[in-house]
């Protein structure tokens, strides 16, 4: 379809044309119910049996073990920034009931634009401490923009925080956790481990999530994301959450914790099947339909494969615009994300005309976050090689013009 261009925006983003095509299909009649999927009811036997197929799926090609929950609600990464810290102080309480919040603490791990929002998401709620661990702006040259990860040794994770949270892809900066432990932009898993298995780890994979493997899953207490990057479209998040962190808010608000909205509680989720009001029932099928098509080209292995090249290729040849003068990496070597690359285009004009440049050849969505401007593209699962190739020739032509 000529209408269509490649879309290397950060989300929304690109879905598999297929997976468009098959979902208009399920709009008109969901499954032979002769019902569309926006209009079935969630209750039906045919949507619930859908929906444990999507959780199903995520475990499979995420290796989520026994230990772990696969939860879906609404509200997007931002409601998160919210529910972790509402449930993971309900569990500490329940844990700890002689402390007060004047002696209870939230670790945060400051990387960038999100992390920043959910540690001040954290401030705002109250009820603890925020900690931030580390604030990797200060490790940058002005000592203003998130360049980087953090060396470990400026990690100060506090002794017992009730949560210790980051964000595993900065989408705005373009700054993500290296997967390789001994790299030292990986996250400092072993300085949290101290032999408490039950260290309360919480990750936003919102723009990372299934691109690759997650590392160190089964350590962490909650990981969550918004779908609206790698899975479908928004509407629809994902939780994976240990089964120690499914608490009974109410009983911890008995003992002085803050009341949690029933619909934030992990429990109430967790009890419901994700069932407890109406779900996004069209994101969860778009979502499972995407999810299906990834199992069958090969899951993790096959996307983290793809996605490896897709970002090596886009960072060879801003290097190589940069060598020339022509293009500014943003980000330090070794912090990169994936999903996320970002650089400038030096010299006045230059960034629009490299934007209408790209717009003309019918590539769109490269403009970068408005609170940090410059070029971002993003290469998000639907995003096929052979589209960044294309962006790429047109990088390399725009550098050598
Ligand atoms: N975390 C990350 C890493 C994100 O990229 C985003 C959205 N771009 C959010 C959180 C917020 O998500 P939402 O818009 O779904 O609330």
């Amino acid at each position: 379809d000529h209408a269509r261009v490649i879309n290397f925006g950060a989300g929304p983003s690109a879905l598999p044309v297929t997976v468009l095509e098959e979902a208009t299909k399920g709009l008109l009649n969901f499954q032979q119910t002769g019902i569309g999927i926006a209009e079935v009811s969630h209750r039906s036997k045919e949507f619930q049996a859908f929906l444990a197929s999507v959780e199903a799926s995520i475990r499979a090609q995420l290796d989520v073990p026994p230990t772990h929950r696969i939860l879906f609600t609404q509200g997007g990464g931002s409601g998160q920034f919210s529910a972790v810290v509402y449930n993971m102080l309900a569990r500490y309480r329940l844990l700890h009931p002689e402390r007060s919040a004047a002696d209870t603490v939230v670790d945060y791990v400051v990387t960038g634009s999100w992390s920043k929002k959910a540690a001040e998401e954290a401030r705002r709620l109250g009820g603890a401490q925020v900690n931030i661990v580390v604030d990797s702006k200060q490790f940058s040259e002005s000592g203003k923009v998130f360049d980087r990860i953090p060396p470990h040794d400026a990690y100060k994770f506090s002794e017992d925080p009730a949560l210790v949270y980051y964000c595993e892809n900065e989408t705005v900066d373009g700054v993500e956790f290296s997967h390789e432990d001994s790299a030292p932009a990986s996250f400092p898993f072993h300085l949290l481990q101290k032999g408490n298995a039950l260290a309360p780890l919480v990750a936003d994979y919102s723009s990372s999530f299934m691109c690759r493997p997650i590392p160190h899953l089964a350590d962490h207490a909650v990981i969550y994301a918004g779908a609206q990057k790698n899975i479908g479209p928004a509407g629809l998040t994902i939780l994976i959450v240990r089964e120690d962190c499914i608490v009974d808010v109410d009983a911890a608000a008995r003992l002085g914790a803050a009341p949690v909205p029933i619909t934030m509680s992990y429990k109430t989720l967790a009890d419901a099947g994700s069932l407890y009001n109406t779900p996004s029932v069209l994101p969860i099928y778009v979502a499972g339909l995407v999810l299906e098509r990834m199992q069958r080209h090969g899951g993790m292995k096959h996307y983290e494969e793809t996605n490896r090249h897709k970002a090596e290729k886009v960072y060879a040849v801003v290097k190589k615009g940069e060598q020339q003068g022509k293009l500014r990496r943003k980000v330090q070597e070794g912090s990169g994300s994936w999903m996320n690359v970002v650089f400038e285009v030096v010299g006045s004009d230059a960034e629009k005309k490299f934007l209408e440049g790209a717009e003309k050849r019918g590539m769109k969505g490269l403009k970068g976050h408005r609170s940090v401007g410059g070029i971002r593209v993003s290469l998000y699962n639907a995003v096929t090689e052979a589209e960044v190739d294309r962006l790429v020739d047109y990088i390399d032509n725009f550098i050598n013009e």
